[in-house]
């Protein structure tokens, strides 16, 4: 491993005054070893540590950063209404723009912006429970929905990555009304349904699983899912913190919804949607968003919702996320999946690459594809350690775990791609090597 002094250095002081060192468990380097890199700056597809080393960033900030960093006219968007006042606590002009261009790429009839995707799903729930009168909610194991309580269980991203059973914290009542149900089980589903269908008021699911790795839900399963909760009278809550602008302008809606002629009855944004500032929403049916407060009885609020800088940034974000954004996006991330696989082919690692849209990710050791949550824990994932490190001294920057979604970004050029494609031999020989030991 490269020594990394000064982000040493800065790690031994965090630890000191943060649990951990950092202030989200993802970010540690629990899984794949070593210390966390410190970043000092990011330009396009390329992040540069306080140590001076320059790596290509496949971890995107875990999503937002779409246009890559620190792009021009973003800056220029943010510094300019950072000059006319950071936060005003009343409504301001671009938390409309932003709610428009939202309700014009998605499903939504109406937004409410908030400040993360936890905060989204939260709310979101505590509106499918309002407006329903229920109080059952259903999620898929392996689907991460940030950290609320009621759907920490079973949970995909840094819950499994550091392998927690459960969370100390969470009473056993919070999670007493939320069913867990195995991902892309359709049979699950029904009878889940079945038993308790006039108790639940809604059932989450990411658009596309991407927090215990990339598992797609199978064609038709979305639709399947907004049908049964239809048929119950539950509210259908798609999370597209994660796909949402990305995988297509209107998220992952836009490669199942849009096509088939359904839409979910409230959905979750984040990430994209701020252009790398604290910006989420939730949105969904007009009649459903008119329940929250002020409009009808469900309460819901925020000092910092809807703030001018955030809306600013993920506004500039999505204007300029257009067409060719898209394109070049898809274009440098089949790239990159073919330029994988055939490195870990020519090595002779057993892998299955998943993607939805141009997210993707490697299970390790299985040629199988993986359809729910307990095939990709089977996976070896302790091949992914040495393949990560020998990325890492090569200059490529991968999410420090096996069950992280990798993010490529527009600003992935053949610069960027060509360092990557480097780095993988060497990579790849790593993993074949691995033992379950190391
Ligand atoms: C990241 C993520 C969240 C949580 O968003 P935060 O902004 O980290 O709170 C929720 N749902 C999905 C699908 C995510 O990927």
């Amino acid at each position: 491993m490269t020594p990394l002094p000064a982000s040493q250095q800065l790690f031994d002081r965090a630890r000191a005054v943060s649990p951990g060192g950092v202030n989200s468990p993802v970010r540690a380097f629990r899984a794949v070893g070593g210390t966390p890199i410190f970043m000092a700056s990011g330009e396009g597809a390329w992040l540069t540590d306080v140590d001076g080393n320059r790596y290509v960033d496949l971890v995107g900030s875990w999503g937002p950063m779409l246009l890559g960093h620190a792009h021009p006219e973003v800056l220029a968007a943010v510094g300019a209404a950072v000059a006319r006042g950071t936060s005003f606590g009343t409504p301001s002009e671009p938390e409309v723009l932003l709610a428009e261009e939202i309700v014009d790429r998605t499903s939504a009839e109406m937004v409410r912006m908030v400040s993360s995707g936890t905060e989204a799903t939260m709310s979101a729930i505590r509106l499918a429970r309002g407006f329903t009168g229920r109080d059952k909610i259903v999620k898929f194991a392996g689907c991460y929905h940030g950290h609320v309580d009621a759907l920490l269980a079973e949970a995909g991203s840094g819950v499994v990555t550091l392998g927690l059973p459960e969370t100390p914290g969470v009473p056993a009542h919070v999670t007493a009304d939320t069913i867990v149900l195995p991902y892309n089980d359709r049979a699950a589903v029904e009878a889940a349904f079945a038993e308790y269908g006039d108790q639940i008021a809604c059932l989450i699911t990411e658009a596309a699983a991407g927090n215990m790795g990339v598992v797609p839900p199978e064609p038709g399963f979305n639709r399947f899912l907004s049908e049964v909760c239809a048929r119950h009278g539950a509210l259908f809550v798609s999370d597209e913190v994660m796909t949402g602008f990305r995988v297509t302008r209107s998220g992952h809606w836009g490669l199942d919804g849009q096509q088939e002629g359904w839409a979910p009855d409230l959905v979750t944004f984040g990430k994209v949607m701020g252009g790398g500032f604290p910006a989420a929403a939730f949105g969904g049916r007009k009649d459903v968003m008119e329940q929250l407060a002020p409009a009808g009885p469900v309460y819901q609020a925020g000092t910092l919702s809807g703030n001018p800088i955030a809306t600013t940034a993920g506004l500039t974000t999505l204007r300029l996320a257009d067409a060719d954004a898209y394109a070049r996006l898809d274009a440098a991330s089949a790239r990159l999946r073919t330029m994988v696989t055939e490195a870990l082919a020519a090595e002779g690692v057993k892998h299955t690459l998943q993607n939805a849209g141009n997210m993707f990710s490697v299970f390790w050791g299985t040629d199988e594809p993986v359809t729910h949550f307990a095939a990709a824990q089977a996976q070896e994932a302790w091949r992914y350690k040495p393949f990560f490190h020998a990325m890492l001294d090569a200059g490529v920057y991968l999410p420090p775990s096996a069950f992280e979604c990798w993010f490529v970004s527009a600003a992935h050029d053949e610069e960027a791609l060509s360092r990557i494609g480097a780095a993988l031999p060497g990579a790849a020989r790593a993993a074949a090597r691995a033992t379950a030991q190391n």
